[in-house]
């Protein structure tokens, strides 16, 4: 009897889905109050998305900064062993050998990774410090500026052309020396250019989108796709910023950003950040939301791709556009897991 397509999604499933990119430690440290979030609040859902491995992002809000950054983000690292200990379901990886036995015990597996090293203030030495907790990609900046250098504006231009600060570059070298992955995701775009120059390993772009689809220099140019390629980087795709218009957030919109890089530096390119946020949009009270959508954009949520368990959804659609198992298994997973493997060794 031939394979059904459920059937073909759970085979293209088998080895779990990599995210590189989760608000999940922020989560877990504003529902401080509650016991077992990671097990009552995410759980289920990660688990009916055959999740495997997500990348689960420090990131300070700003009405912590500049004194309680640190503070913040140690106790997200708290919240999240705490809530991982408590679940026989989930690990904390902070190695390729660690992801892969994990993964055959199939469990869900989080790899600690920051979002701005707001955390670090100017302290190269703490970067030292966040590696012995776990911490095993980096991306330099959110959208604003700190002692590393200029997130990307959510605007097609005008973003500051200073590129990295000196500590900005010391950052990206100790990174290179300790086996942190080098993530691309929001830096301007004169401190990608300084990035790639400087570098050497695959970088990757954990969460962001193509300018062709949404024109703001927060995501990126074709140039900066080539870029990441001709280092045999990979670049996941961000279910969030996929189009400015509302009618064209779509799930074949997220998977258009998924051809276009593919047509642009190949399969091996291209991944899935999924950077799902809408979980904490929703809490917000409408104040908030308005300040979010003011300071940033107006965020267009895709209906079909808003939560883990939608990733059933995604593997379908691509199956129906054409995508071949080997090119949906690299999508996937295969592809994160060639960078784990090249970044973070034994
Ligand atoms: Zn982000």
């Amino acid at each position: 009897m031939s394979e059904t397509i459920d059937e073909r999604i759970a085979r293209l499933h088998r080895h779990g889905v990599i995210d590189m990119h989760f608000d999940l430690p922020m989560d877990l440290y504003d529902k401080r109050a509650r016991e077992n979030v990671l097990a009552t609040d995410f759980l289920e859902d990660l688990e009916a998305g055959d999740i495997g491995v997500t990348g689960a992002a420090i990131y300070i809000d700003d009405r912590y900064l500049p004194e309680m950054g640190l503070r913040i983000a140690l106790d997200q690292i708290a919240r999240l062993y705490l809530e991982v200990g408590e679940s026989s379901r989930c690990a904390i990886c902070r190695s390729y050998q660690e992801i892969l036995r994990a993964r055959e015990q199939n469990k869900i597996t989080f790899l600690l990774t920051m979002e701005g090293i707001e955390p670090l203030g100017a302290d190269l030495d703490l970067l030292r410090a966040f590696y012995e907790l776990g911490l095993r990609s980096l991306c330099l900046t959110h959208a604003r500026r700190n002692a590393a250098g200029d997130g990307g504006l959510f605007a097609p231009s005008g973003s500051p052309r200073d590129g990295l600060t000196p500590f900005g570059r010391d950052v990206i070298r100790e990174c290179e020396k300790l086996g942190i992955i080098i993530d691309l995701a929001h830096i301007s775009p004169a401190g990608f250019d300084d990035i790639i120059e400087m570098t050497t390993k695959p970088v990757i772009i954990s969460h962001t989108n193509a300018r062709k689809y949404y024109d703001i220099e927060r995501n990126v140019t074709d140039e900066q796709i080539k870029a990441v390629g001709a280092r045999a980087g990979v670049i996941g795709i961000n279910a969030v910023l996929v189009s400015p218009q509302k009618e064209e957030a779509t799930l074949d919109r997220y998977i258009d950003h998924i051809e276009h890089v593919r047509d642009l530096i190949g399969i091996d390119g291209v991944a899935i950040g999924f950077d799902f946020f809408e979980f904490i949009y929703r809490q917000w009270s409408e104040g908030e939301q308005v300040a979010f959508q003011n300071k940033f954009t107006h965020a267009h949520f895709v209906p079909e791709l808003a939560k883990h368990s939608h990733s059933r959804g995604l593997t379908r659609r691509l199956i129906e556009r054409g995508f071949g198992d080997e090119e949906i298994e690299k999508i996937l997973f295969r592809n994160w897991m060639r960078i784990f493997e090249q970044w973070l060794g034994e």
